[in-house]
């Protein structure tokens, strides 16, 4: 079985979880943090959408519109509900599938206060455009979005240390993780100052019960990752069963969990410093496979690949199909699991129906299109392989099911 889904965890995460008595691992693993996105200052949170919504409070941005992509995360938008803000969705680019700049500037008006830029999937915003859009609106923040696009570059610049600040996710979907928990990272001195303030104002202290929960959620996942553990898992999902824990929004509500103004627990941070160590291989394990793939599914028809930029780091190796349904069968089928996000366009969701959107038709297709391949460290160059020899004998399958109808129509 192929897993959608890995964290890359090991002994080390497991054994630095387990070392009760290290004295300041946030404050270690804040550092580290800072150090790997060549960024001044780093801040933890128990989430990335706590990072978003309690930066955007200690920046006084309060009763605004704040602009964001129609097709990311959900939580983005609950973050900016939370602010006391209303969020104003922007359309897709049909290449990259990020938020389309231009659009931006239309929906840009006097009562913006800021623009959450997103690299979905780990490809770069076009960092030249957004300077120009800062140029011309000074007083309007910019804040990245950097959950699906750690490393991730414009040119040799990274995207996360471009705007105001950048907030990342590390639950274990993500790149790296830190059981949960979020990071905003930050490049001037009064920012940071103003959000840490606010920070330390805002979050209570973690409680023990929430220490315990995360240090029993972290075994039960470590040993759900183990090869054959994962299958039993695995059956339970195709099941249905843990719906009621995968599924985690309401098309009608909108939350936040309620430990979110809790902070970060010390074994978070302490997995979060084993994970740091291996950063630089997830990233160059993602990019490689990533340039793999491309390379063996460039000539297929039916599907569109991913945008392929020089400076993506793959959160997902997306590919936009109208046969999602059938390959994602057929792959079950042959024991590999594909994902399919997002599978969602928020503003169609009960939500946030009645919030400004500017569309161009783009990403509301996109729910029930889109399928991304295993690209986490668990996936070997045999499993990658076999990825490809099974697309191989999808398409061998389909073409000939497709002469078989046109035979018979051409014959009735
Ligand atoms: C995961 C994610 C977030 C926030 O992460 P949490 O830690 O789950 O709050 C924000 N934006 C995007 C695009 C994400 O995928």
């Amino acid at each position: 079985m192929i897993p959608r889904l890995k964290a890359s965890l090991g002994l080390k995460e497991l054994l630095s979880a387990l070392s009760f008595s290290k004295k300041n691992a946030i404050l270690a693993f804040e550092k580290r943090f800072a150090d790997l996105m060549k960024a001044r200052y780093a801040l933890a949170f128990p989430y990335g959408r706590t990072a978003l919504s309690l930066g955007i409070e200690a920046l006084h941005i309060q009763n605004k519109e704040i602009i964001c992509p129609a097709y990311t995360c959900v939580v983005v938008a609950h973050a900016i509900t939370y602010s006391n803000n209303t969020a104003v969705f922007v359309d897709s680019c049909p290449f990259t599938y990020n938020m389309d700049l231009t659009l931006v500037e239309k929906a840009i008006n006097e009562n913006t206060g800021a623009i959450i830029v997103t690299s979905i999937f780990g490809t770069p915003v076009d960092l030249e455009k957004i300077t120009d859009i800062q140029n011309k609106y000074p007083h309007i923040k910019i804040i990245q979005d950097c959950a699906h696009s750690f490393g991730a570059e414009w040119q040799g610049n990274l995207v996360s240390n471009h705007g105001d600040f950048a907030i990342y996710g590390l639950n274990i979907s993500k790149i790296m993780t830190s059981i949960f928990g979020g990071m905003l990272t930050a490049n001037n001195f009064e920012i940071y100052q103003q959000i840490k303030t606010y920070r330390d104002k805002k979050l209570r202290e973690n409680s023990f019960k929430k220490s315990l929960m995360r240090c029993l959620y972290f075994l039960s996942v470590y040993i759900a990752f183990n090869k054959t553990i994962y299958s039993i898992i695995y059956g339970l999902e195709k099941r249905g069963w843990l719906n009621r824990f995968v599924k985690y929004y309401d098309d009608s509500r909108i939350d936040m969990p309620k430990d979110y103004l809790e902070k970060m627990t010390p074994i978070e941070a302490r997995v979060g410093l084993a994970q740091c160590d291996k950063y630089e291989s997830i990233i160059h394990h993602r990019k490689k496979l990533a340039r793999y793939y491309e390379n063996k599914l460039k000539d297929y028809p039916f599907l569109k690949l991913p945008a392929m930029n020089a400076g993506a780091t793959f959160s997902h190796f997306v590919i936009q199909t109208k046969l999602a349904a059938e390959i994602i069968s057929y792959f079950e089928e042959n024991n590999i699991q594909l994902g399919t996000l997002i599978d969602y366009h928020i503003p169609s969701m009960r939500a946030y129906q009645k919030n400004p959107y500017f569309s161009q038709q783009v990403s509301e297709s996109l729910p029930g299109q889109m399928i991304n391949l295993p690209i986490h460290t668990g996936v070997s160059q045999k499993d990658a392989e076999k990825i490809i020899d099974t697309f191989r004998a999808f398409f061998s399958i389909y073409t000939h099911s497709l002469q078989v109808d046109n035979a018979h129509s051409r014959s009735s």
